[in-house]
């Protein structure tokens, strides 16, 4: 009789919180839908696509598209099928039988969980008391630990919190392990090394349109990296992982760069709404930190989480629950609003 082994017996699939709510703010989503003359760019495109083809198999124009939009060279860029796609890919290329790797903690934890796949050694670096970085403690503890692998999310899901620009340059500056800066939420921020890639022999950046592009249904992600790493990127990924439709999408939307940044004004505003209205909320509390967020979130330590978070269930309202503590998603100014009421009625 086959059996599963260990590694995968125990494993359950991904579910993510089932149920319908008015207002979604539990995975970190732009909260609008596209617009309608996006959409229309988008039904064009989709007329030119040949079904019966495989794909590009390098999504050269959705490369392109990408690339100009943030000022990189396309040649640099992977795509991938979400950057999920591309974390799990890069782990198990870059790292053999008997290599370690480091991950923070807290932090996204779909690194970990990849690696157990993969079946290398994860370390894990704690953050300090106010979930910051000590950049160089993390320096001498892969430089001690001989870590081949680090990855982290810059700005930090879920804490909101991130690392700058120079500390980013001196950490990568600092190691010789491979560095994956996973920059899912710098579209909210301004501290990325984006621009200085091709300096660095060991650094990939990820990027993904699920968050400030409004995307997450099309599953699109990106790996920027020199091109030595690069071309190992295209060269283990599987030949046709990015489908025509989304390659088509992600093509018009980087082109519509006004409607992007207005977006991100947006939602950067209504960031700052909730945040406020939280730490208004705690004024009041003695025991409820709210942490200052540059992502599309807010993380909140409370020992009233779990409550919390089923009394928002029962406005509609879900949010995401993680031990102690909350990770709010700024939603639109008006979920903001109903939200923040919510929470007052409940305290
Ligand atoms: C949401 C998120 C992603 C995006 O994943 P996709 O597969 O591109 O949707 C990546 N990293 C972090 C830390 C995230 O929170």
């Amino acid at each position: 009789m086959y059996e599963l082994n260990q590694k995968i017996k125990e494993l359950v699939p991904y579910e993510p919180i089932s149920g319908t709510y008015n207002i979604r703010l539990d995975a970190n989503e732009c909260p609008d839908n596209l617009p309608d003359n996006i959409l229309e760019q988008f039904h064009q495109k989709l007329d030119e696509i040949a079904f019966n083809r495989y794909p590009n198999p390098l999504a050269l124009r959705l490369v392109q598209s990408f690339a100009r939009y943030y000022g990189v060279k396309p040649e640099l860029v992977t795509a991938g099928n979400g950057s999920d796609e591309l974390i799990f890919l890069i782990e198990s290329a870059f790292l053999e039988k008997g290599d370690k790797m480091l991950v923070v903690s807290p932090d996204f934890s779909m690194y970990q969980f990849y690696s157990s796949i993969c079946e290398v050694e994860c370390e894990t670096f704690f953050k300090n008391e106010s979930l910051d970085i000590d950049v160089d403690a993390l320096i001498e503890t892969i430089n001690a630990n001989d870590i081949k692998l680090v990855l982290f999310s810059n700005p930090c899901n879920p804490t909101g919190k991130g690392i700058t620009r120079e500390q980013a340059q001196r950490l990568v500056s600092s190691v010789s392990a491979l560095v994956i800066l996973d920059e899912a939420y710098m579209d909210f921020w301004t501290e990325s090394l984006l621009d200085k890639i091709e300096d660095y022999s060991n650094l990939i950046i990820l990027r993904t349109a699920s968050k400030l592009v409004g995307s997450a249904a099309l599953r699109l992600g990106f790996a920027v990296a020199n091109p030595v790493i690069s071309r190992a990127i295209k060269a283990v990924k599987s030949p046709y992982n990015v489908n025509s439709i989304s390659q088509a999408f992600g093509e018009v939307i980087y082109q519509n760069r006004e409607y992007l940044q207005n977006r991100q004004k947006t939602i950067v505003r209504n960031k700052e709404t909730l945040y406020n209205g939280l730490v208004d909320i705690a004024k009041s509390q003695t025991d409820m930190t709210v942490y200052s967020s540059v992502a599309n979130f807010v993380f909140v330590k409370t020992p009233r989480a779990k409550e919390i978070w089923e009394y928002l269930k029962t406005k509609s309202i879900v949010v995401r629950l993680m031990g102690g503590c909350l990770r709010i998603t700024a939603g639109t100014a008006d979920e903001v609003g109903e939200t923040l009421a919510a929470l007052k009625e409940f305290f």
